[in-house]
């Protein structure tokens, strides 16, 4: 048997629990759980089939009760004794995607963000269409090309014309970027006809990852009018391997900032589902921004409400992105085109200056939250390196 020592200042202790899906050399992929630096592998510590899947979805379909009852089992036995073979330093696995990715929207809740790109792409415009106060705007993305961290992103090539150009042209993009920003992940889902309100979020939403939504600038600025984004980032978002469970962001839950006009009723609730995450943004290992979670404007609850009030389904494994993640500050931007502004002010990547993403570039984004107690539990990091086109 085994004992789990976890470090005191640790991101990973009982008050996290985050899931994942894992392999250790010649085995399938399971469900585990992890403490401090280590994987308990889930089917065997707890004897249930659930947990011998290669994704979390037949376990996030069984509802919360359910999690809650798991939580707690999974609490008591992770400072007890653990039969060896259920226990895996963290070092020593390999980590899958977590979860069967159903359908995936991606909002615009950031009212920096979505002024930023207002004034970089619609200059002779007012930054916030007139709509964006009154509903979270979202596009529907591509769930194919959802990636675990560690996966290497391929420079997409497509349609790009600058405004001064007579003729489009077609090529690698020369405008990549990222858009740090969180991905909330519905285990159970809600039947066609039906809404979920912003106070049933928690009966609905599973838990939270950390999510990189790749965009070729180039190919989105001409692609996008009028139906949104579509090629500019339909070829890879990546996600983090933890699922951080919403019963873990307790201690994180906030008020979002001051709603005026005041939402429609369907959108209004007692619940607050702001949530204090911070993120950092690692390019090339330096650290570039600190985008603050705090700060977005529609929160996930409100999301979740709006993608079900006209009747729409949703279903276990949808994955819906926050938006990108922006301050007030310059260095809270989570988007490069925001941070370089249009690639006009580059910013220093330790010795080097950078605008938009260059082929071997590594880009990784972090995030913690408050824990209980004066805790901070982690959501791990979403890494990946760019290849050529
Ligand atoms: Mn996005």
């Amino acid at each position: 048997m085994t004992v789990i020592s976890i470090p005191d200042d640790s991101l990973f202790g009982v008050d996290n629990l985050p899931y994942g899906v894992f392999s250790t050399a010649g085995t399938d992929p399971r469900v585990g759980v992890r403490v401090g630096d280590h994987v308990v592998d889930l089917a065997k510590a707890l004897g249930d089939d659930v947990f011998a899947q290669p994704t979390l979805n037949a376990f996030m379909a069984q509802g919360r009760p359910r999690w809650d009852a798991v939580r707690a089992r999974i609490a008591l036995l992770v400072t007890g004794e653990i039969t060896d073979d259920a226990v895996h330093s963290v070092a020593d696995v390999t980590l899958h995607l977590p979860i069967a990715v159903a359908d995936y929207v991606d909002f615009y809740a950031s009212e920096n963000h979505a002024t930023n790109l207002g004034r970089l792409f619609r200059p002779d415009a007012e930054a916030l269409m007139p709509n964006w106060k009154h509903l979270p705007v979202g596009y529907h993305g591509r769930s194919s090309t959802v990636v675990v961290s560690g996966t290497d992103i391929t420079r997409p090539s497509g349609q790009r014309k600058a405004p001064a150009d007579a003729a489009p042209t077609f090529g690698p993009s020369v405008r990549l970027d990222i858009e740090a920003e969180m991905g909330f992940i519905v285990g159970v889902g809600s039947p066609m006809g039906s809404r979920i309100s912003p106070d049933e979020f928690a009966d609905h939403c599973f838990g939270a990852v950390i999510l990189n939504d790749w965009s070729a600038r180039d190919i989105q600025a001409w692609e996008y009018v009028p139906l949104g984004p579509n090629l500019g980032k339909s070829f890879a978002t990546s996600i983090s391997p933890w699922v951080v469970p919403l019963a873990a962001l307790e201690a994180a839950r906030v008020d979002t900032p001051t709603q005026d006009p005041t939402p429609l009723p369907y959108l209004q609730g007692d619940e607050k589902w702001g949530l204090a995450i911070d993120l950092a943004v690692e390019w090339n290992g330096h650290v570039v921004s600190r985008p603050p979670y705090a700060q977005m404007y529609w929160s996930p609850a409100q999301m979740l409400a709006h993608t079900t009030v006209n009747g729409a389904a949703t279903r276990t494994g949808d994955l819906f992105g926050s938006g990108t993640i922006s301050g007030p500050d310059k260095d809270q931007r989570g988007a490069f085109i925001e941070l370089t502004w249009g690639g006009a002010e580059p910013v220093a990547v330790g010795d080097e200056k950078r605008t938009f993403v260059e082929d071997g570039d590594e880009i990784a984004i972090s995030a913690t939250a408050p824990g209980p107690n004066g805790t901070r539990i982690g959501f791990g990091e979403v890494r990946a390196r760019i290849l050529p086109a």
